[in-house]
């Protein structure tokens, strides 16, 4: 078998078979296939596609190029959850804690946030945690505490790592089938018979249409079929960010509030943590309907079981003791600065990669891989869609390390608000549930 004709084969739409992807992906990954031949190969799957069954068995080549968790000695039922990326999505730290208060384990490795999205471990990190762990580490941590929130373990899918660094560099990263396989292999990895996934759609996501994101979703849970998985998948809307706050150390402290008393949790925060809990549930065979699920999370809530469960995920994995509380007090960052409006009306719409991006220059993200981040800078928003604006009211606290930094970022706060002599409802949060059809 030779490389180039796997490429020739694509470039002319022809299909793989399981032989060759395996060939393909293995030899990459063993440094047999080059850089600029799986490039190439990349690049015909991005016009040519891949049809399900390659999907299925690049997803399996991929999890092949490493270990795949063993979750044996776990007794009971196990979830875990992705999302697909967004701004202000810090869902998993409330979702993790309530399943876990549910009695469903959950070993979930997540990744660090990247231009305007943010990312778990970053969260994390905030709090002092350590987030670097093996995969019997992992397992003693679940069996002891119910949850693990660590990053991916060296072995998991090394092939992807590769695969996407080289898809970042050659812009062939927006392929359907590429970016499913990738995330399921590494859920695949992951070991949990049963997978949450959250598909974003709207400007701050990958997936800009309802349409994309339903089939991004069915594809991922086609994908977990064929390799004995039962996932479902929550589209929600990231048009615009979820919550109020967008940064590490802030996000935190929302959470923290959310898990309090989540009375008083931004509505679109609170719906999406209780359906992707609920789902979750349900998937772990704890209910019988998402209803139900949605209706367990909201007490697990309300008894303070999830938010001490949080504080002994954070505590086993070396945060301060104090960490969550700092978080919810005052912001720490040394500078703020208020964002005026500047005329009076509705706010119609407001722009999730626009204040992804803002939080990012801030200092809450990292426009390149490897950059350091400061946990304390972001944005609180104090204005959002649906909201009445009159000229002089704050529409959002920036925090950053000096007040000239977060001026510097002010105008693109203000432009990414959008506003109307009338009210525009804001969009439901939670647009669609696939998977749990008989
Ligand atoms: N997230 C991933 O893990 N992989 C992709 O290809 C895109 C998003």
């Amino acid at each position: 078998m030779r490389v180039v004709d796997i490429i020739r084969r694509k470039r002319e739409g022809g299909a793989h078979t399981d032989e060759e992807l395996r060939f393909l992906v293995r030899g990459f990954a063993r440094g047999e296939v080059s850089d600029y031949q799986m490039s190439a190969w990349l690049m015909a799957v991005v016009w040519r596609g891949l049809t399900d069954e390659e999907t299925f068995a690049l997803t399996g080549a991929m999890v092949g190029s490493g270990d795949v968790l063993d979750l044996s000695g776990l007794a009971g039922p196990c979830v875990d959850k992705h999302s697909t990326g967004g701004v202000g999505d810090k869902t998993t730290l409330a979702v993790v804690p309530i399943l876990a208060a549910g009695g469903v384990q959950v070993p979930k490795m997540s990744g660090h946030g990247l231009g305007h999205t943010g990312g778990t471990l970053d969260k994390l990190e905030s709090l002092g945690m350590h987030t670097d762990f093996s995969a019997p580490e992992i397992i003693a941590q679940v069996q002891r505490v119910g949850a693990c929130l660590c990053g991916q373990t060296e072995r998991l899918v090394p092939a992807d790592r590769l695969m996407y660094a080289l898809r970042d560099a050659t812009d062939t990263v927006q392929s359907l089938p590429l970016i499913a396989a990738s995330i399921m292999s590494k859920k695949i990895a992951g070991g949990c018979p049963n997978i949450i996934l959250d598909v974003k759609v709207g400007r701050g996501a990958f997936m800009k249409s309802l349409p994309e994101a339903r089939a991004l979703a069915r594809l991922m849970i086609g994908i977990g079929a064929a390799h004995g998985r039962r996932a479902a998948a929550v589209l929600s809307d990231m048009d615009a960010p979820l919550g109020r706050t967008v940064g590490n150390r802030l996000e935190v402290g929302e959470v923290v509030r959310l898990l309090r008393d989540d009375a008083d949790a931004e509505p679109r925060l609170r719906a999406l943590v209780r359906t992707l809990a609920g789902a979750g549930l349900m998937l772990a065979g704890r209910v019988a309907t998402p209803a139900e699920g949605e209706s367990l999370a909201a007490s697990l809530t309300a008894s303070g079981a999830a938010l001490e469960k949080l504080r002994a995920i954070v505590a086993a994995q070396g945060g301060g003791a104090d960490a969550l509380d700092l978080a919810v007090g005052p912001p720490a960052a040394p500078a703020s600065y208020d964002v005026q409006a500047l005329g009076d009306g509705f706010v119609t719409h407001l722009d999730a990669e626009a204040v992804g991006l803002a939080a990012m220059r801030l200092g809450a993200g990292r426009a390149a891989k490897g950059d350091a981040i400061d946990p304390d800078a972001g944005v609180v928003l104090r204005r959002s869609v649906g909201d009445r604006v009159a000229v002089g009211d704050i529409l959002a606290t920036l925090y950053a390390s000096t007040e000239a930094a977060a001026r510097e970022v002010a105008p693109s706060v203000v432009d990414a608000y959008a506003f109307a002599p009338t009210p525009a409802a804001a969009a439901p949060v939670v647009l669609e549930i696939i998977g749990f059809d008989p």
